[in-house]
């Protein structure tokens, strides 16, 4: 099953995403986190990406594109996987297209998380990450026990720079100007599957399952 999960920054995309890599043994490809990563090394891309994600920008379409298709090539991907944070533009969405049916295949469906915009701020704005597992925390509505450390793991928790308040706002913006218009891309193909994650994520993931048992895919 190949399927992407589209939302806005905050929505509990990547935690739906983890439920899901798990329960049908998908590889998870998170752009962001891919970035984070290379940022973390030193690498050439993480030094380039850094520069647009502090600001709350989008890393440019071409850098962004090819990490992806070297990530898809890999063996883990052959069993399926799950796309969260990629696509991101319309031009992102076309490449993918393009890379999939050079092989014959394509996206089985495009799971979007719905969450209000009053609720994603507070969301944003009280998260925490853990730095060693990558478990996602808020001060507000899901703290640790211990503070900043890590309930699973024992790592340390931290605010990502660009969850500060300042850089929240741009990245709002972004996701409404450059992403969004990809639920519609998406929905004239019938690819569209949603979730409602304004209350609780296992209404949410109930949701998507129900949706993906819909269309015969589980
Ligand atoms: P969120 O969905 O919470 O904004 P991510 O971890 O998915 O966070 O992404 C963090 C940042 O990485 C984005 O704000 C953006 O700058 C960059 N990024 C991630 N994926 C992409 C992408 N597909 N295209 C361009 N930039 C991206
Ligand atoms: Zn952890």
């Amino acid at each position: 099953m190949k399927l992407i999960i589209l939302g806005a920054p905050g929505s509990g995309k990547g935690t739906s995403a983890t439920v899901l890599r798990e329960e049908f043994s998908l590889a998870h490809i998170s752009t962001g986190d891919i970035f984070r990563a290379n940022i973390k090394g030193n690498t050439p891309l993480g030094i380039e990406a850094k520069s647009y994600i502090d600001k709350g920008q989008l890393v440019p379409d071409s850098l962004t594109i090819s990490m992806v298709e070297d990530r898809l090539n890999q063996d883990d991907c052959a069993k399926g996987y799950i796309l969260d944070g990629f696509p991101r533009t319309i031009a992102q969405a076309e490449a993918l297209d393009e890379m999939l049916s050079k092989k014959n295949t394509g996206i089985d469906a495009v799971l979007s998380i719905v969450v209000d915009d009053e609720e994603i701020k507070a969301r944003v704005a009280g998260r925490r990450v853990c730095e060693k597992c990558g478990a996602s925390y808020n001060v507000n509505f899901k703290p640790t026990k211990v503070e900043n450390v890590c309930d699973l793991c024992g790592g340390k928790v931290y605010q990502r720079d660009d969850d500060k308040p300042e850089t929240v706002e741009a990245r709002l913006k972004t996701y409404y100007k450059n992403t969004q218009p990809l639920i519609d891309f998406y929905d004239k193909k019938g690819l569209i599957v949603e979730g409602d994650n304004n209350k609780d994520s296992q209404i949410c993931i109930d949701q998507i399952k129900e949706g993906l048992k819909a269309k015969g895919l589980i």
